[in-house]
């Protein structure tokens, strides 16, 4: 069997390094062509020194002459591919069989997009491009042929749990509805009063999962379980209302399909995200992926509970959002990631998050999102939105 060629888009980060832990323990199944990251070109050089691939691309192109740099004194004769196009290449090599998905926000769709227009075998953990685009992904995929598989572990586990025919209609094959579960992050139990104060740090820490900062404030204010239900829509082509989060503190159900006959199937397993990665590098067979056996007698109990949308308004927002079709999604998104960013750099309280995003959908409206060029001026248009309130929320802050 040759190895297949995988390019790694957002290998610095959390879900990079996941990947390329697997991928480094199957070298007769894979072989590293390409990585990428923003700006953390000693990291970058670093993997590459690692893992020799033939093209590394940089998306700041401040940072090219560095990384070539680097790559020199270490006497590697990897290519440096640069910008946003730098990672449309990536995403397009020739050698590439698989492509991983895990630049982290609206700076992945563009990426992602070409990787599924290339006819790549695409492992999304950028849940990101499906909110923003959802419609116009899943076109390219079905037109394409193209092998799309989860990486995030919800709908990695809903996958697994969902026959392989699904895409016939989920009343054909006789599921009713989708669970997808929520550890509830760091602040389940806390009184609404008191996440006024949270800070950075503490809304990172989350208790289960060890993520990259922006996905662990938005599991911090359950917009990621928002996000994921979208996700879960555009992937497996279920109505909303068919679509429950469960709070599920130990996070060892990652999720669960109710079938009509009223089975409910699980996939269970550690938090650890190289299960899904390495489920979805070796699909349909199974590969080794360095994660401890569950101990059902560790674990010894499995707990549920509601999810607070009142406590928690982002997941209302994103149901909302689903509801309201079109860009509205695309505008949750881009107010999301404004104000996440505002509230990493201390510029934004964490409860202030859900206000910024609601007001930007509510000044913006909605449009048919039809085409890339209209996701992407929707983006422009509710990040300069959101960023105008940034200013009033921070003054209010000061002022109180
Ligand atoms: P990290 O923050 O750890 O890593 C993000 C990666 O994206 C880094 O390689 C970073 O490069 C790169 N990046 C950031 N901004 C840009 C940009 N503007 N242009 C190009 N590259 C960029 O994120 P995670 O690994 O945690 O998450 C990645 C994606 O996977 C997200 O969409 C997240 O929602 C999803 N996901 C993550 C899970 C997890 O457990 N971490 C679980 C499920 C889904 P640099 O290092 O140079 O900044």
């Amino acid at each position: 069997m040759m190895p297949q060629g995988i390019a790694v888009l957002g290998a610095t980060g959390s879900i990079g390094a996941s990947t390329l832990d697997v991928a480094a323990r199957h070298p007769e199944r894979f072989r590293v062509v390409g990585l990428s990251a923003h700006r953390d070109v000693e990291r970058l050089a670093a993997l590459c020194e690692q893992h020799s691939p033939a093209f590394a691309a940089i998306a700041d192109e401040s940072c090219t002459s560095e990384l070539e740099m680097r790559l020199a004194t270490a006497g590697l004769d990897t290519r440096v591919l640069a910008g946003p196009q730098g990672l449309v290449e990536l995403a397009e090599l020739p050698d590439a069989d698989v492509v991983m998905a895990a630049i982290v926000g609206a700076a992945g769709l563009e990426p992602t997009l070409a990787a599924v227009r290339a006819g790549k075998r695409v492992l999304l953990a950028n849940k990101e491009s499906l909110v923003m685009a959802g419609p116009l992904f899943m076109r390219e995929v079905r037109e394409r042929g193209v092998t799309l598989l989860p990486i995030d572990s919800e709908h990695n586990a809903v996958f697994q749990c969902m026959p392989r025919d699904f895409d016939r209609g989920l009343d054909q094959v006789g599921v009713s509805r989708v669970l997808l579960t929520a550890s509830g992050g760091p602040f389940r139990e806390a009184s609404v009063d008191s996440l006024e104060a949270v800070t950075p740090e503490q809304a990172c820490a989350h208790p289960n999962w060890s993520m990259g900062r922006k996905i662990s404030v938005d599991s911090a204010t359950l917009m990621n379980k928002g996000l994921e239900v979208i996700e879960a829509h555009w992937l497996f082509d279920v109505p909303p209302e068919r679509i429950e989060v469960v709070v599920h503190p130990q996070s060892v159900i990652h999720s669960l399909v109710a079938y009509t006959d009223g089975s409910v199937l699980a996939q269970l397993g550690n938090p650890d995200m190289r299960t899904p990665i390495a489920h979805a590098m070796a699909w349909p067979e199974r590969i080794e992926a360095g994660v401890a056996p569950l101990d059902l007698l560790e674990v010894a109990r499995l707990d549920f509970q509601a999810a607070d949308k009142v406590q928690f308004p982002c997941l209302r927002l994103a149901y909302d959002a689903l509801g309201a079709g079109g860009t509205a999604t695309t505008v949750l998104n881009a107010a999301n990631e404004v104000a996440v960013a505002a509230f990493l750099d201390d510029c934004l309280a964490f409860t202030a998050i859900p206000g910024v995003i609601e007001e930007t959908l509510a000044a913006l409206g909605v449009a048919p999102a039809e085409d890339l060029d209209t996701v992407v001026a929707w983006d422009q248009q509710a990040r300069q939105h959101a960023g105008r309130l940034l200013t009033r929320y921070a003054h209010r802050r000061r002022t109180a």
